[in-house]
């Protein structure tokens, strides 16, 4: 008896360790003006574990920009005191996560099950899946391209109508972990592509010309772990010899300049490249899809959140692809689509120069592959609610990114080589 308390004793404490809570955790907006104060950012970094959100890690912030990142409660006073004698302009974006992390559920929708309009957990999602396939048999078919470091299926999505070389676009989702918004995406443009096909005609018009490859949760273990243990999880859950860190970047872990710029070879950041590129089983199984399909797919679109941009090679070099104006012209075009509906307003450019150089990710190879309509998308918002973008917002968000998503394929399919 002794013993089996000892044993929930122990249980209970490390649960609680692991389980984060972010009460009185807040998250700071920096406006770095010039290098001294991104040499002021890193002294701040070295001294406690910061949490960036915008960019991804100090090593990415530029002169000129906004910078995001979340600081736990108890080292709130000290950045507050640093911010202030370095007269470092800043704001405070979230004053406490916890009470917004309760705020994001805010949705009236009342169903317990899968909603369109909610953040469905993985389980549900899995479900889904398999009900939408069984229920839409000539439109939709499931198939599973690998498994995940812990076990779990990765389930693809091929949405079309049947027909014989169809040309294809894949589009992914859910890469970061806590960037919920992008998974309830995907599962919204399965939705629609049921809910419009024979109905209206420019959806009827890609379904028959076109196969939609879905993957609607690539990093499911990460996803997973932001619902059960840490809503800000990012990486993948992989374990590596030698370090007790886990999780690699899976948008780090690509073959394109794999982590020669904006990646970190160090496993306990959040941009960890990975021990080699294509490392983590997820990544892995993505690439061998496309590779295996090669001759179809003419376009590869990554959704993830946020900061409202639409980005395209390169982002591990400085240098412009061979399609630079037609990529340039299309995204203008589909970030003014986008925003016909709510005014939401997107900026758009290649990777390196709009939001900044990170290797390794999974646009610029697709891009390397062969794929010339290889797009990121950064979706709602800009700051304001960041990662924990409230369910209200699913709706109008999945909306405009809609008719980003079907300017795009109808161009394909008008520009198909
Ligand atoms: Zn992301």
């Amino acid at each position: 008896m002794l013993a089996f308390l000892v044993l929930l004793s122990v249980a209970l404490a490390s649960a609680h360790l692991h389980d984060e809570h972010f009460e009185g955790d807040k998250v700071f907006r920096v406006d770095v003006e010039d290098e001294s104060h991104i040499n002021l950012l890193k002294e701040l970094v070295n001294t406690m574990q910061i949490d960036f959100w915008k960019p991804d890690s100090v090593t990415q912030v530029k002169p000129q920009s906004t910078v995001d990142f979340r600081v736990k409660a108890e080292d709130v006073s000290i950045v507050e005191d640093f911010l202030e004698q370095n007269e470092l302009p800043s704001e405070i974006l979230i004053n406490n996560l916890k009470s917004l992390l309760e705020d994001q559920f805010d949705s009236r929708v009342r169903a317990t099950g899968h909603s369109y309009v909610k953040y469905n957990k993985w389980e549900t999602i899995e479900a889904w899946t398999q009900q939408v396939a069984n229920e839409n048999p000539d439109l939709i078919s499931r198939s599973i391209i690998g498994t995940t470091f812990e076990g779990r299926n990765m389930y693809l999505l091929k949405v079309g109508k049947a027909g014989s070389n169809k040309p294809a676009i894949f589009m992914d989702c859910g890469f970061h972990a806590r960037e919920w918004i992008s998974p309830a995406f995907c599962q919204w443009f399965v939705r629609e592509a049921i809910r419009t096909y024979g109905h209206e005609i420019h959806m009827t018009e890609l379904l028959e010309q076109l196969d939609f490859y879905i993957l609607p949760v690539v990093n499911i273990d990460g996803y997973v772990h932001t619902w059960t243990k840490n809503r800000m999880w990012r990486k993948t859950r992989s374990t590596h010899p030698g370090s007790s860190c886990i999780g690699t970047d899976p948008n780090r872990n690509f073959d394109a300049g794999w982590c020669q710029i904006g990646a970190s070879h160090q496993p306990c950041d959040d941009t960890y490249c990975g021990p080699s590129a294509e490392s983590e089983k997820e990544t892995k199984a993505l690439a061998d899809f496309i590779r295996n399909n090669l001759s179809s797919i003419k376009a590869y679109l990554t959704i993830h959140s946020y900061s409202q941009m639409m980005l395209y090679p390169y982002s591990y070099d400085y240098k412009l692809t061979k399609d630079n104006v037609e990529l340039n012209t299309l995204a203008k075009a589909t970030v003014k689509e986008l925003a016909t509906l709510h005014g939401t307003k997107y900026t758009y450019g290649p990777g390196a120069t709009t939001i900044y150089p990170a290797a390794g990710g999974s646009d610029d190879w697709a891009y390397d592959q062969g794929i010339k309509y290889s797009f990121t998308f950064e979706l709602r918002d800009k700051g304001r609610y960041g990662f924990i973008l409230p369910e209200s917002q699913i709706q109008p968000t999945c909306e405009e990114t809609m008719l980003a998503i079907k300017h795009v394929a109808a161009y394909v399919l008008d520009h198909l080589y």
